[in-house]
């Protein structure tokens, strides 16, 4: 386009193109997006640095749960094997030391058993 005289190049399509944050691949069609609930602290008020270094996204993958998965090995998170890769996922303080933190889709009653998400992913070819 162009505007008073001056050629105004236009954004390129290589910046539409969403990368998936498991792979960094560019994702084709539609990404899958994984949100992550704020966390609920009902025993304590949650910290500043806390809140701030989580990212609650949405962030963009294949449609494939091993790239979320990943990603969440990737970030020292754990994963809730009683629970599946949705869109929202809901994180959980695990007392471990340090602490980590574990996602989990939030849906099933029993307790939690968090796993690391590289042992589901690999072995799930
Ligand atoms: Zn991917
Ligand atoms: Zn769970």
């Amino acid at each position: 386009m162009e505007l008073y005289g001056v050629r105004i190049p236009t954004i390129v399509a290589d910046n539409i193109a969403a990368r998936c944050s498991g792979c960094g691949e560019v994702i084709e069609g539609r990404p899958w997006r994984v949100s992550i609930l704020d966390i609920v602290a009902p025993e304590a008020p949650v910290a500043w640095t806390d809140s701030a270094a989580l990212n609650p996204g949405p962030f963009e993958f294949h449609a494939d749960p091993s790239h979320v998965l990943t990603w969440m090995a990737r970030r020292g998170m754990l994963f809730c094997r009683r629970s599946q890769v949705r869109e929202i996922m809901r994180p959980v303080w695990v007392p471990t030391e340090p602490r980590r933190l574990g996602l989990c889709d939030g849906i099933h009653r029993d307790d939690h058993e968090f796993i690391d998400p590289a042992a589901p992913a690999a072995s799930r070819s």
